[in-house]
């Protein structure tokens, strides 16, 4: 890999079903940002909790949980909070495309927000299946629903429409699930050059016109608006997008790949 990582970002996955307390997680995601790389503006890697050795990455232990045996197809950010949630019943919980989302859910606008791992698409059923708690006469009777956020670009709508499947097939109705994303104005990542700048970004910024792809949650709540200015994403658009996606899935087109919008741009 080309480049250097600065601003490390660690975040820990575990069962919302109970952790013991005094484990550790299962893993960590950590992030990081490239320069210097004209493809990436960020990478992540693993880290498994390894008490001989807790510098994983420096003794090159930075593989997938699953590398180590760690079972993993059920972990969740903020699994604590979610667990929580889940019993407590409050009016919305989050399950946002991203760790720095889910953050933003949490701070901006005080509500438990988690995400899953390894970014669009990647959600198991072994995830929703946490969500079975709000499958139940009492959670519906407590109104609380779960805000699917998705980032505004085919591989996040149809990430979305992912989790929303997934969560039906756990037993929630559709009236306790809402799809939503950013609202109109929202830029991904906060846009990038102007009309009237030449762009010299180490990865080329969109044109303008075109700086609302990928927005997301966290550049939602950047902007100031509430959680109400949420968009909702009608099931047309989800159908539409999980086909475009599955379409580029079969022509060999992998999430992440530099193109439109640029790898890791959020
Ligand atoms: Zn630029």
């Amino acid at each position: 890999m080309n480049g250097t990582l600065t601003n490390f970002r660690r975040y820990a996955f575990d069962s919302p079903a109970g952790n013991p307390s005094g484990r550790a997680p299962r893993f960590y995601v950590v992030r990081a940002d490239v320069t210097g790389d004209p493809d990436r503006r960020r990478t992540f890697y693993w880290e498994v909790p390894n008490p001989a050795q807790p510098f994983n990455r420096r003794a090159n232990l930075s593989g997938h949980p699953s590398e180590f045996g760690v079972p993993f197809r059920d972990c969740l950010y903020n699994a604590g909070p979610l667990r929580y949630a889940l019993d407590t019943l409050p009016p919305v919980i989050v399950w946002a495309e991203g760790e720095k989302d889910a953050d933003a859910a949490r701070r901006a606008y005080g509500v438990p927000a988690t995400t899953h791992f390894a970014g669009a698409g990647k959600a198991t059923d072994e995830q929703a299946a946490h969500f079975a708690p709000l499958a139940t006469r009492k959670a519906r009777r407590a109104g609380t629903r779960v805000l699917i956020v998705a980032d505004r670009d085919d591989a996040g709508l149809a990430c979305a429409a992912r989790r929303y499947r997934l969560l039906r097939a756990v037993g929630l109705n559709p009236s306790q699930l809402h799809v939503v994303r950013a609202a109109d104005a929202v830029l991904g990542g906060g846009g990038g050059c102007g009309l009237d700048v030449r762009c010299e970004c180490d990865v080329a910024c969109l044109p303008p016109s075109k700086q609302w792809i990928g927005a997301d949650l966290a550049d939602h709540a950047a902007a100031g608006y509430g959680l109400r200015d949420l968009v909702r994403v009608p099931r047309a658009d989800l159908r539409a997008a999980a086909a475009a996606t599955a379409a580029r899935g079969k022509q060999g087109w992998v999430y992440g790949a530099p193109e439109e919008p640029p790898a890791d741009r959020r």
